[in-house]
């Protein structure tokens, strides 16, 4: 399969590496979004965090966890988003799982947000019923 994260992971594509272990990756994003911009993936192939095992899907967040905890102190950042896009529509370009940290700065570039909008009592009661109790 053509895929650039699976390159990475198997060491194909260079990259920088900040943590490896039998499952993951932790690299530096080469089109860094803000200064300490990194990126965690699953060496095996899953497209999306639909496919990703939930065994995976919670050791991930352990590690972003950690790393997002070093990241803040060693680049001292003022804030710092955990992303992570499923689907061309929303923002995924490499279609093999992924979870962004990104510091964020005073004076960064970075745009992370959607306007706020009002749910009315018709999508809760709709939603409520299609989701609750669902896991
Ligand atoms: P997505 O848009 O799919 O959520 O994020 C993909 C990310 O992968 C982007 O931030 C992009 O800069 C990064 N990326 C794409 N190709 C490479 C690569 O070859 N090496 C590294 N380190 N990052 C990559
Ligand atoms: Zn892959």
């Amino acid at each position: 399969m053509d895929c650039i994260f699976c390159k990475i992971a198997n060491g194909e594509i260079p990259s920088t590496t900040l943590y490896e272990d039998e499952n993951f990756c932790i690299i530096l994003d080469i089109g860094p979004a803000s200064y300490g911009h990194a990126l965690l993936l699953p060496k095996k192939h899953y497209a999306n965090l639909f496919e990703l095992p939930e065994e995976l899907a919670g050791k991930a967040m352990i590690l972003v966890k950690k790393m997002s905890t070093v990241l803040n102190e060693a680049v001292e950042c003022e804030g710092l988003n955990v992303v992570q896009n499923n689907g061309e529509l929303a923002g995924q370009t490499v279609f093999h799982f992924h979870m962004h940290m990104i510091p964020r700065y005073k004076k960064d570039t970075v745009k992370i947000g959607w306007k706020i909008g009002k749910l009315s009592d018709e999508d809760r009661d709709k939603l409520a019923e299609l989701l609750a109790d669902k896991i």
